[in-house]
Protein backbone atom coordinates (compact mmCIF):
# COMPACT_ATOMS: atom_id res chain seq x y z
CA UNK A 1 0.00 0.00 0.00
CA UNK A 2 2.83 2.31 1.01
CA UNK A 3 4.40 1.96 -2.32
CA UNK A 4 1.41 2.26 -4.67
CA UNK A 5 0.80 5.40 -2.60
CA UNK A 6 3.92 6.96 -2.86
CA UNK A 7 3.31 5.92 -6.89
CA UNK A 8 1.10 7.95 -6.95
CA UNK A 9 2.62 10.84 -4.73
CA UNK A 10 5.05 10.46 -7.27
CA UNK A 11 3.25 10.49 -10.73
CA UNK A 12 1.40 13.23 -8.89
CA UNK A 13 3.85 15.84 -8.54
CA UNK A 14 5.68 14.57 -12.01
CA UNK A 15 2.16 15.57 -13.51
CA UNK A 16 1.81 19.29 -11.85
CA UNK A 17 5.39 19.87 -12.42
CA UNK A 18 5.32 19.06 -16.03
CA UNK A 19 2.80 22.20 -16.73
CA UNK A 20 4.00 24.58 -14.37
CA UNK A 21 1.54 23.58 -11.25
CA UNK A 22 2.45 23.82 -7.51
CA UNK A 23 2.29 19.73 -6.51
CA UNK A 24 0.80 20.90 -3.25
CA UNK A 25 -2.42 22.40 -4.58
CA UNK A 26 -3.69 18.91 -5.62
CA UNK A 27 -5.63 17.06 -2.66
CA UNK A 28 -6.09 12.90 -3.49
CA UNK A 29 -8.91 11.63 -2.00
CA UNK A 30 -8.57 7.80 -1.56
CA UNK A 31 -11.58 6.03 -2.61
CA UNK A 32 -12.35 3.35 -0.33
CA UNK A 33 -15.85 2.15 -1.25
CA UNK A 34 -15.96 -1.49 -0.97
CA UNK A 35 -13.09 -2.13 0.62
CA UNK A 36 -12.89 -3.46 4.40
CA UNK A 37 -11.77 -1.67 7.46
CA UNK A 38 -8.44 -3.20 7.32
CA UNK A 39 -7.64 -1.90 4.26
CA UNK A 40 -9.10 1.88 5.11
CA UNK A 41 -6.58 1.32 8.47
CA UNK A 42 -3.33 0.57 6.45
CA UNK A 43 -4.01 3.35 3.94
CA UNK A 44 -4.17 5.30 7.08
CA UNK A 45 -0.99 4.15 8.22
CA UNK A 46 0.91 4.68 4.76
CA UNK A 47 -0.20 8.45 4.78
CA UNK A 48 -3.85 9.06 3.32
CA UNK A 49 -5.83 11.37 4.68
CA UNK A 50 -8.68 11.74 2.98
CA UNK A 51 -11.15 8.85 1.90
CA UNK A 52 -14.06 9.13 -0.47
CA UNK A 53 -16.81 6.80 0.07
CA UNK A 54 -19.91 6.37 -2.46
CA UNK A 55 -22.77 4.40 -0.18
CA UNK A 56 -24.49 6.12 2.82
CA UNK A 57 -24.66 2.80 4.62
CA UNK A 58 -21.28 1.52 4.01
CA UNK A 59 -19.43 4.27 5.14
CA UNK A 60 -21.35 5.07 8.09
CA UNK A 61 -20.01 2.06 9.66
CA UNK A 62 -16.38 2.52 8.62
CA UNK A 63 -16.39 6.36 9.87
CA UNK A 64 -18.21 5.21 13.11
CA UNK A 65 -15.45 2.69 13.59
CA UNK A 66 -12.28 5.01 12.24
CA UNK A 67 -13.49 8.11 14.25
CA UNK A 68 -10.51 8.35 16.72
CA UNK A 69 -8.19 9.31 13.08
CA UNK A 70 -7.40 12.58 12.14
CA UNK A 71 -8.87 11.77 8.35
CA UNK A 72 -11.71 13.28 6.17
CA UNK A 73 -14.29 11.78 4.31
CA UNK A 74 -15.83 12.86 0.93
CA UNK A 75 -18.91 11.97 -0.07
CA UNK A 76 -18.54 10.81 -3.49
CA UNK A 77 -21.42 8.75 -4.35
CA UNK A 78 -24.93 9.41 -5.52
CA UNK A 79 -26.92 11.35 -3.11
CA UNK A 80 -30.40 10.32 -2.16
CA UNK A 81 -32.57 12.93 -0.49
CA UNK A 82 -33.85 10.37 2.08
CA UNK A 83 -29.92 9.89 2.99
CA UNK A 84 -29.04 13.58 3.27
CA UNK A 85 -28.89 13.71 6.77
CA UNK A 86 -26.59 11.10 7.34
CA UNK A 87 -24.35 12.64 4.60
CA UNK A 88 -24.04 15.68 6.84
CA UNK A 89 -23.79 13.98 10.13
CA UNK A 90 -20.64 11.89 8.62
CA UNK A 91 -18.83 13.74 5.92
CA UNK A 92 -16.76 16.79 5.45
CA UNK A 93 -17.54 17.44 1.68
CA UNK A 94 -20.16 16.33 -0.62
CA UNK A 95 -19.23 16.24 -4.11
CA UNK A 96 -22.04 15.58 -5.81
CA UNK A 97 -25.12 18.31 -5.31
CA UNK A 98 -26.69 18.60 -8.63
CA UNK A 99 -30.33 19.93 -8.13
CA UNK A 100 -32.13 22.98 -5.50
CA UNK A 101 -33.84 19.82 -4.50
CA UNK A 102 -30.88 18.10 -3.27
CA UNK A 103 -29.19 21.43 -1.70
CA UNK A 104 -32.11 22.40 0.28
CA UNK A 105 -32.09 19.25 2.14
CA UNK A 106 -28.35 19.09 2.87
CA UNK A 107 -28.83 23.01 4.10
CA UNK A 108 -31.71 21.91 6.40
CA UNK A 109 -29.84 19.02 8.17
CA UNK A 110 -26.98 21.05 8.24
CA UNK A 111 -28.87 24.22 10.17
CA UNK A 112 -30.59 21.52 12.68
CA UNK A 113 -26.90 20.56 13.67
CA UNK A 114 -25.54 23.96 13.52
CA UNK A 115 -22.92 23.08 10.52
CA UNK A 116 -21.60 24.50 7.27
CA UNK A 117 -21.67 21.84 4.75
CA UNK A 118 -19.12 22.27 1.94
CA UNK A 119 -20.36 21.23 -1.01
CA UNK A 120 -18.99 20.79 -4.75
CA UNK A 121 -21.39 20.85 -7.77
CA UNK A 122 -21.42 17.58 -10.01
CA UNK A 123 -21.66 18.74 -13.59
CA UNK A 124 -22.87 16.35 -16.24
CA UNK A 125 -19.97 17.24 -19.08
CA UNK A 126 -20.47 14.45 -21.26
CA UNK A 127 -24.09 15.02 -21.38
CA UNK A 128 -24.76 11.14 -20.69
CA UNK A 129 -28.27 10.46 -19.90
CA UNK A 130 -26.51 7.33 -17.47
CA UNK A 131 -25.00 10.08 -15.48
CA UNK A 132 -26.03 12.41 -12.22
CA UNK A 133 -25.17 15.75 -12.82
CA UNK A 134 -26.28 19.47 -13.94
CA UNK A 135 -26.20 20.30 -17.66
CA UNK A 136 -22.81 23.08 -18.23
CA UNK A 137 -25.46 25.30 -19.07
CA UNK A 138 -27.29 25.35 -16.30
CA UNK A 139 -24.88 25.21 -13.44
CA UNK A 140 -24.32 28.71 -13.06
CA UNK A 141 -27.97 29.33 -12.52
CA UNK A 142 -28.14 25.98 -9.97
CA UNK A 143 -24.83 27.82 -8.09
CA UNK A 144 -26.49 31.32 -7.69
CA UNK A 145 -29.72 29.89 -6.41
CA UNK A 146 -27.84 27.43 -3.76
CA UNK A 147 -25.77 30.10 -2.80
CA UNK A 148 -28.53 31.45 -0.97
CA UNK A 149 -28.31 28.82 1.41
CA UNK A 150 -26.79 29.92 5.02
CA UNK A 151 -25.56 26.38 5.86
CA UNK A 152 -23.93 25.23 2.64
CA UNK A 153 -20.34 26.56 1.27
CA UNK A 154 -19.80 25.88 -2.48
CA UNK A 155 -15.96 25.04 -2.67
CA UNK A 156 -15.99 24.45 -6.68
CA UNK A 157 -17.05 21.71 -9.42
CA UNK A 158 -16.78 17.94 -9.40
CA UNK A 159 -17.31 15.64 -12.57
CA UNK A 160 -17.00 11.94 -14.10
CA UNK A 161 -16.45 12.32 -17.69
CA UNK A 162 -17.34 9.87 -19.99
CA UNK A 163 -15.52 6.82 -20.03
CA UNK A 164 -12.65 5.97 -22.86
CA UNK A 165 -10.05 3.47 -22.72
CA UNK A 166 -7.50 6.21 -23.88
CA UNK A 167 -7.00 9.09 -21.19
CA UNK A 168 -6.41 11.74 -23.79
CA UNK A 169 -9.72 11.85 -24.88
CA UNK A 170 -11.14 13.09 -21.64
CA UNK A 171 -9.41 16.32 -21.84
CA UNK A 172 -12.12 18.16 -23.29
CA UNK A 173 -14.30 17.34 -20.50
CA UNK A 174 -11.79 17.99 -17.89
CA UNK A 175 -11.11 21.68 -19.36
CA UNK A 176 -15.04 22.42 -20.09
CA UNK A 177 -15.15 21.86 -16.54
CA UNK A 178 -12.29 24.25 -15.41
CA UNK A 179 -13.76 26.83 -17.61
CA UNK A 180 -17.05 26.62 -16.27
CA UNK A 181 -15.26 27.33 -12.73
CA UNK A 182 -13.24 30.24 -13.84
CA UNK A 183 -16.41 31.67 -15.63
CA UNK A 184 -18.49 30.88 -12.44
CA UNK A 185 -15.70 32.37 -10.18
CA UNK A 186 -15.35 35.54 -12.19
CA UNK A 187 -19.06 36.41 -11.38
CA UNK A 188 -18.16 37.24 -7.19
CA UNK A 189 -21.41 35.12 -5.92
CA UNK A 190 -21.10 35.71 -2.31
CA UNK A 191 -21.02 32.90 -0.32
CA UNK A 192 -19.58 30.80 -3.37
CA UNK A 193 -15.91 30.28 -3.23
CA UNK A 194 -14.92 27.76 -6.62
CA UNK A 195 -11.64 26.80 -6.08
CA UNK A 196 -11.86 23.15 -6.21
CA UNK A 197 -12.00 20.83 -9.33
CA UNK A 198 -12.51 16.99 -8.23
CA UNK A 199 -11.98 15.06 -11.61
CA UNK A 200 -9.46 12.38 -12.58
CA UNK A 201 -9.12 9.07 -11.26
CA UNK A 202 -6.82 6.19 -11.75
CA UNK A 203 -7.14 5.97 -15.25
CA UNK A 204 -6.68 9.47 -16.14
CA UNK A 205 -5.50 11.46 -13.01
CA UNK A 206 -2.99 12.92 -14.76
CA UNK A 207 -4.93 14.08 -17.70
CA UNK A 208 -7.28 15.95 -14.89
CA UNK A 209 -3.99 17.69 -13.50
CA UNK A 210 -2.63 18.89 -16.59
CA UNK A 211 -6.39 20.46 -17.11
CA UNK A 212 -6.36 21.86 -13.13
CA UNK A 213 -7.98 19.54 -11.14
CA UNK A 214 -7.21 20.07 -7.25
CA UNK A 215 -8.85 16.85 -5.78
CA UNK A 216 -8.24 13.85 -7.64
CA UNK A 217 -10.51 10.98 -6.69
CA UNK A 218 -8.19 7.40 -6.88
CA UNK A 219 -9.54 3.53 -5.87
CA UNK A 220 -8.07 1.07 -7.97
CA UNK A 221 -4.49 2.46 -7.89
CA UNK A 222 -4.28 2.86 -3.79
CA UNK A 223 -6.80 -0.74 -2.68
CA UNK A 224 -6.30 -2.43 -6.18
CA UNK A 225 -9.60 -4.16 -8.19
CA UNK A 226 -12.81 -4.33 -6.50
CA UNK A 227 -14.51 -7.41 -6.65
C1 LIG B 1 -15.19 4.63 -7.69
C2 LIG B 1 -15.01 6.07 -7.97
C3 LIG B 1 -13.73 6.63 -8.15
C4 LIG B 1 -12.44 5.83 -8.13
O1 LIG B 1 -12.29 5.12 -9.33
P1 LIG B 1 -10.93 4.33 -9.66
O2 LIG B 1 -11.02 4.15 -11.13
O3 LIG B 1 -10.97 3.06 -8.90
O4 LIG B 1 -9.80 5.19 -9.26
C5 LIG B 1 -13.64 8.00 -8.34
N1 LIG B 1 -14.74 8.78 -8.37
C6 LIG B 1 -15.98 8.28 -8.21
C7 LIG B 1 -17.15 9.20 -8.25
C8 LIG B 1 -16.15 6.92 -8.02
O5 LIG B 1 -17.39 6.43 -7.88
Amino acid sequence: MIERLNDIKKRIINAALSCGRNPEEIKVVAVSKTMPIEKVKEAINAGAVIFGENYIQESREKITELSAYPVSWHFIGHLQSNKAKYAVKYFDVIHTVDSLKLAAIINREAVKIGKVQDILIQVNTGMESSKSGTLSDETLDLVKKISVFTNLRIDGLMTIPPLYNEPERVAPYFSMLRELRDSIKSENISNVYMDELSMGMTGDFEVAIKEGATIVRIGTAIFGKRK
